[in-house]
């Protein structure tokens, strides 16, 4: 009867009549009906012959039975393969035979992934709408609602969880009971979550963010989820009265701030807004606080590791920094090369070592050893430094970086030098084959509507403040820049459409 992570999460159940989530159309369901939910569940994959280490492939629409379903997932000891809704039945067929669930579950909507999955051999396929229709509901609905929870240690993995593909094909991260478990213990204290918190939960629930971050620090506090489909700035304006804290993307706050409904008294009672998965820009950082009075939270994590870094809870929060290593974790800078260690500010590649650390990659040993140094600390492909006070600043990706005339250019530097242009929303500098250079530095902007600001404005001002070698050869104007559904801004995208332009 352990059920290792389950069971930690479920310390906080014992008020069964306390609301865990809550949705806008009314519905509820009580700590006592998330426990039940989740045996119905366990159960239900029981009885189609799942055991512990099973992997169970969900691709459906966010919903509470979804939550309802990872937490049985859990109790049965079974491995939680959650996929992007946005995948196509042609990417979803490769994770299902990458992956090779015992089951998978889909959304009836899209019949074409029971093909996919019949094309990548899955022994057996259930449904599950958003509104709690489906094959699965329906057998966890005739399904005991007690269940005797699978024995399991903390090495046991409890998910796959397939990483954003921001940088190339998406890597299935193992990650284990206490990967999540001490991730979420730390997370509730370092962010103060009690049984008294009121979280607007508008995160997709595929991703590490919504999924873990969110749901499990919820849990484990025994607080209340308000629990939105999705990002809807009015609903939440409205929800805030009745909330303590939101956790975001960085484009979750540019909408809001969008938004004329957001002011002081709005957000009066809420006490915490944190901020993930892609950078902050301190523009945004600077505008939140003049707008309401609170200071957003930036904190650092990944799919491979949750949770790295984090600003503090008290002390002082600095815009464009992602804050000090948690609790258990240690962060440290090396030459991305060597792995020599490195000091006193210098950029290099972000490592991490902790109890938070997957194990390694699904089926890719060869990629999993390749990314860990020998002496346990995760490679994350994150270039950054740690300052004289011990904040942590992210630069950029490593696969980002570009070198120009043999020189290092770290985007991030000269996007801070663009987007302080009056007139400038946001920018995104990549390195472009260069017939001289080897890459060109090019810039691609988004400026407010009806401002007046065009290339040679941008060149001007970047002659005073940045290097030569730094200075970008071309700066392009589009109305957005490409994002995917985290969030991040998508520089692959970038790179092949002016990948010509210096030719
Ligand atoms: P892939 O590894 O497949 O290329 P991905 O790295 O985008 O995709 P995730 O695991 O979802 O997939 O994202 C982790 C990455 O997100 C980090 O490595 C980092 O680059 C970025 N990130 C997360 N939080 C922040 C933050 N606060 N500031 C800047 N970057 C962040
Ligand atoms: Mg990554």
């Amino acid at each position: 009867m352990t059920a290792h992570l389950y069971a930690q999460l479920a310390k906080n159940f014992s008020d069964g009549s306390k609301v865990a989530f809550e949705q806008p159309n009314g519905v509820f369901h009580t700590y006592a009906d998330v426990e039940a939910g989740a045996a119905r569940y366990a159960n239900a994959l029981i009885s189609l012959d799942v055991e512990p280490g099973d992997r169970i492939a969900i691709q459906v629409e966010k919903s509470v039975d979804a939550v309802l379903l990872n937490l049985g997932c859990l109790r049965a000891g079974a491995v939680l393969l959650p996929l992007n809704t946005a995948y196509t039945a042609a990417e979803v067929g490769y994770f299902l035979s990458d992956a090779k669930p015992r089951i998978f579950v889909h959304d009836p909507a899209r019949p074409e992934l029971a093909e996919a999955a019949a094309m990548a051999k899955v022994a057996h396929v259930e449904t599950m709408a958003a509104n709690g229709m489906g094959s699965l509901p329906q057998r966890a609905v005739a399904a005991p609602a007690a269940f005797a929870d699978a024995t399991l240690g903390p090495n046991d993995p409890a998910a796959i969880l397939y990483t954003s593909g921001t940088t190339g094909r998406s890597k299935g991260a193992v990650l284990s009971q206490e990967n999540l478990a001490s991730n979420a213990r730390t997370l509730l204290e370092y962010w103060r979550f009690t049984p008294d918190d009121v979280l607007i939960h508008a995160l997709p629930i595929y991703h590490a963010h919504g999924l873990f971050v969110a749901i499990n620090t919820l849990l484990m506090a025994g607080g209340r989820m308000l629990f939105l489909p999705k990002f809807d700035a009015e609903l939440i304006l409205k929800l805030m009265p009745g909330a303590t804290s939101l956790m975001g993307v960085p484009t979750f706050y540019t909408r809001l701030l969008a938004h004329s409904g957001l002011t002081r008294e709005a957000t009066a009672q809420m006490r915490l807004f944190i901020s993930g998965s892609a950078p902050l820009l301190v523009e945004t950082h600077r505008a939140w606080r003049e707008r309401t009075g609170h200071v957003i939270l930036e904190r650092y994590g990944m799919t491979e590791t949750g949770m790295n870094t984090s600003n503090p809870y008290d002390g002082e929060r600095v815009a464009g920094s992602v804050g000090f290593p948690l609790p258990g974790v240690s962060v440290r800078i090396a030459n991305p090369t060597t792995g020599q260690r490195l000091g006193g500010g210098e950029i290099g590649m972000i490592e991490v070592k902790g109890p938070n650390v997957f194990s390694g990659y699904w089926r890719m040993p060869e990629r999993t050893k390749a990314e860990f140094r020998a002496d346990g600390y995760f490679i994350t492909g994150d270039l950054g430094k740690i300052d004289a006070r011990g904040y942590v600043h992210i630069v950029g990706r490593g696969k980002d970086l570009i070198i120009s005339g043999g020189l290092n250019v770290y985007p991030k530097e000269i996007e801070t030098a663009i987007d302080a242009v009056p007139g400038v929303v946001e920018s995104a500098v990549i390195g472009t084959p260069h017939p001289d250079l080897g890459e060109g530095v090019t810039a691609i902007v988004v400026r407010e509507k009806d401002a007046a600001v065009d290339e040679m404005t941008i060149v001007a001002a970047l002659e005073r403040t940045l290097a030569k070698y730094k200075q970008p050869k071309r700066v392009l104007f589009v109305n957005e820049l490409p994002r995917n559904t985290m969030g991040k801004v998508q520089k692959n995208v970038l790179r092949d459409v002016y990948g010509e332009i210096y030719k």
